[in-house]
């Protein structure tokens, strides 16, 4: 039988874009299938206030995960950032300031509010640690599964312990003394996942965070999110990929000899193997494969544009304090209780979140204009608010979750942040809020879950999880999108790995 297409894509996230370049560049037909009517996924960057100069990373905000090596082989132009400043957590009127790299004014500024030397001791040591995680797992990043007791071997049974066997609890406190240290360092189990420093999917959040291209240090992609994009559509267009926006998948049937897509122009293609770039949840709906249950996404993404950068009760310069993740309510302890509080159904009293400012390190995606007005953006993330929160009375718990965490803020600003939003052309204050289930509705993200699917090990656990953990029931469907094993957030990893099992489903005589 004669297909349309080699490899039709589900989807045109960053994901479907780095499989449909490698695919491309093998020689293969590609169709990619966007139902939007942009390609990017959750890593686009639009101009989101009426009149107003200012390219916002709408949802996706910072790069870690993505391979160097995909750049290289794809010969991306997408260039990324480094932050001067790491952290800086504001606590009544002091705080905590942590440079990028960990030097004596970092070790200074843990020490004196710990008053204890040890606290940045441990600090110091638990960063080391943890590193030889991120150098042993990156580079298997784009290699087929290893096997659980082959990167046990590599890590060490000491180290495996700690950060694998015992729950992120145990190792925290084990290292930590001081209740805001110890929050600082759990934000990475975190970030995008319901969960608690007591559960284990708290320690696969924590490593995911931690061992991007074998530093894990969190970079600012210059000129947005969206540069990535245009990176990626600029290489898949000159390979030729044919690339169809508006297009939605709307059922898949199977065969021996491959699959029949049914879209919403009325239209059928066929293809010898599909790759999802879509969440498991939405090839479930199309597919009939199934997908694993997931955990509700449980972040509220807020975007601002400001007349000039808030200044702080504690007296830091904002430019450092802004420049780095700007953590908010983020101790242990409050961490822990706004988790009970919104898995119990209530909204947390102190919503934790975490901002950082753009505009600090890369001012280029603001018009001219606003740079010399010194207008700055603001990305902030906001933890345990769950989809469920908002199952019910969606809009009046979206006003009520968006007081309490601009009031976590402004705790901190000598002037509320309201008082320094720029307005819109239409006269509106510069502040966009997304809650899970916008995000759902938007980009298909199922319950707003920001990773498709609850992270996994990027090792082999269980045995059926295949050669590339891409890898589904049906031999010619893969999952290309950020719920493969090894998949989640702006990394392209799980687009190279279902790029390689396809390419290796095709050399296949049937
Ligand atoms: C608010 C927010 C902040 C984040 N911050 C960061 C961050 O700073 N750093 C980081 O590394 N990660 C971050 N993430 C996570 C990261 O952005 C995602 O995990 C990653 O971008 C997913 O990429 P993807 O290509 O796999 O899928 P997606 O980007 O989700 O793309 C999937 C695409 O499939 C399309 N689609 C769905 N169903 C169909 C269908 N039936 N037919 C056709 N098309 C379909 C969707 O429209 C979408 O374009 C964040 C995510 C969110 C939402």
């Amino acid at each position: 039988m004669s297909h349309d297409f080699e490899v039709a894509i589900v989807g045109g996230g960053h994901n479907a874009l780095v499989a449909a370049c490698y695919l491309a560049k093998a020689g293969k037909k590609v169709v990619v299938l966007e139902k939007n009517q942009e390609f990017g996924g959750a890593t686009k960057s639009v101009y989101a206030f009426e009149g107003v100069g200012a390219k916002l990373s709408r949802y996706s905000y910072l790069v870690a995960l993505f391979p160097d090596q995909i750049k290289q082989d794809l010969d991306l132009k997408f260039e990324t950032l480094s932050r001067t400043v790491s952290s800086y957590t504001p606590s009544g009127n002091t705080g905590i300031l942590i440079n990028r790299s960990f030097d004596a004014e970092s070790r200074e500024s843990i020490t004196a509010f710990a008053s204890n030397i040890e606290e940045s001791d441990a600090w110091e040591r638990f960063y080391k640690r943890i590193g030889v995680f991120a150098e042993v797992l990156a580079p298997t990043m784009l290699e087929p599964l290893k096997d659980e007791t082959e990167v046990k071997a590599l890590i060490g049974e000491e180290l495996w312990d700690e950060f694998v066997v015992q729950p992120l609890e145990v190792t925290l406190s084990k290292y930590f003394k001081n209740d805001l240290v110890k929050g600082i360092v759990l934000t990475d189990g975190l970030i995008g996942t319901f969960t608690s420093a007591t559960e284990r999917l708290s320690n696969i959040c924590f490593l995911y965070h931690l061992i991007g291209n074998g530093t894990g240090e969190w970079r600012v992609p210059k000129g947005g999110m969206g540069k990535l994009v245009e990176a990626l559509l600029q290489r898949a267009t000159s390979l030729g990929v044919e690339m169809r926006v508006g297009t939605e998948v709307l059922g898949v049937n199977t065969s021996k000899d491959g699959v029949t897509i049914k879209l919403n122009t009325g239209e059928e293609l066929s293809a010898k193997v599909l790759l999802s770039g879509a969440a498991p949840k939405v090839l479930e709906r199309i597919a009939g494969i199934n997908a694993p249950t997931l955990r509700d996404g449980s972040q509220v993404k807020m975007n601002m544009v400001l007349k000039r950068l808030p200044n702080l009760k504690s007296g830091v310069d904002p430019r450092r304090a802004f420049a780095g993740t700007f953590h908010i309510d983020e101790s242990y302890e409050q961490l822990e209780k706004a988790y009970h509080q919104a898995k119990s159904g209530v909204i947390p009293d102190v919503i934790p979140s975490e901002m950082y400012c753009h505009t600090l390190t890369d001012p280029s995606i603001l018009s001219e204009s606003m740079q010399e007005a010194g207008n700055h953006t603001l990305t902030l993330f906001a933890l345990h608010t769950p989809a469920s929160l908002f199952d019910k009375d969606h809009d009046l718990v979206k006003v009520e979750v968006t007081k309490r965490i601009l009031a976590g803020l402004n705790r901190y600003l000598v002037e509320p942040i309201e008082e320094l939003l720029l307005n819109d052309a239409a006269g509106q204050p510069c502040i966009e809020v997304k809650t899970p289930q916008e995000l759902e509705a938007e980009i298909d993200l199922p319950r707003g879950n920001i990773f498709h699917s609850d992270l996994m090990w990027p090792w082999r656990t269980r045995g059926e999880q295949g050669k590339w953990g891409v890898e589904t029931t049906h031999d010619r469907i893969f999952i290309a999108g950020a719920g493969a094993v090894r998949g989640g957030g702006v990394s392209g990893i799980a687009g190279h790995n279902a790029a390689m099992a396809a390419l290796e489903r095709l050399a296949k005589s049937n």
